[in-house]
């Protein structure tokens, strides 16, 4: 019979619980200098209730986070969000600061291993999880894409038109989170990058899939650690 450990490992193989995730990131990162007080950090997660344990999670090691993500986890917050939040990061006067990255596309897994449904607490039928790319996967499959951006609904449809033309086109949810997961990745690069960031500060980039388990039990499936240093040449580290 299917179950949660199942279908994790069987989709998502080598998750880990979430705080056992941060503190395999905090082994890694805080010997490089990624130490809390020199270091901003920021995340890219979805609004969705659900993902917010991951705030006490990075807070409580490295201080008040940066949120850059709407629905889907994908960054939303535009240029002048990303001037802000970049003008926070510590250092200056000629010492370099850190900036920590997260970003994680999410998707729920029930205690019967159903995937892209929760439970939620004081609530009893399952609903979407992500709701958000849940909503985009249905707009694909029935070609019913926007060709504009709705400014009544900036950012559903911003994500569907940022997700629509992949290839291969995914077929389900856990193929659509992973294309989001690399579409994200694709974006914060993007904006370091145009940013020019490491010229002031080490980058460390975290990312992959936030999967929500019944009972607000959080896990993430750790794909992809990076660092970029002064030149801006990216380094991937095995976590
Ligand atoms: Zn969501």
């Amino acid at each position: 019979m299917a179950d949660f450990q199942t279908s994790l490992d069987e989709h998502f193989p080598g998750s880990l619980p979430a705080k056992a995730y941060l503190d395999a990131v905090g082994e890694l990162l805080i010997p490089r200098g990624f130490t809390a007080g020199r270091t901003l950090p920021l995340l890219s997660i979805c609004r969705d209730e659900l993902t917010h344990d991951l705030h006490p999670l990075v807070e409580g090691r490295w201080g008040l986070a940066f949120t850059l993500a709407g629905l889907g986890a994908i960054p939303a917050l535009g240029r002048t969000g990303w001037d802000a939040g970049l003008s926070h990061i510590p250092g200056g006067n000629g010492e370099r600061g850190r900036l920590l990255v997260f970003g994680f596309p999410h998707i729920g897994i029930e205690e019967d291993g159903s995937i892209g449904v929760t439970i939620r607490s004081g609530q009893s039928h399952p609903t979407s999880t992500c709701g958000a790319l849940t909503a985009v996967l249905r707009a694909i499959q029935s070609d019913e894409v926007p060709t504009s951006v709705d400014v009544d609904d900036y950012e559903a449809s911003k994500l569907t038109q940022r997700l629509a033309d992949l290839e291969p086109r995914p077929t389900t949810l856990v193929e659509l989170t992973i294309a989001a997961l690399d579409a994200m990745e694709a974006d914060l690069w993007a904006a370091i990058d145009d940013f020019r960031v490491w010229e002031q500060a080490d980058v460390a980039m975290c990312c992959g899939v936030q999967i929500n388990a019944h009972g607000e039990r959080d896990w993430i499936w750790p794909r992809d650690t990076w660092v970029a240093g002064e030149n801006g040449t990216r380094e991937r580290l095995a976590l």
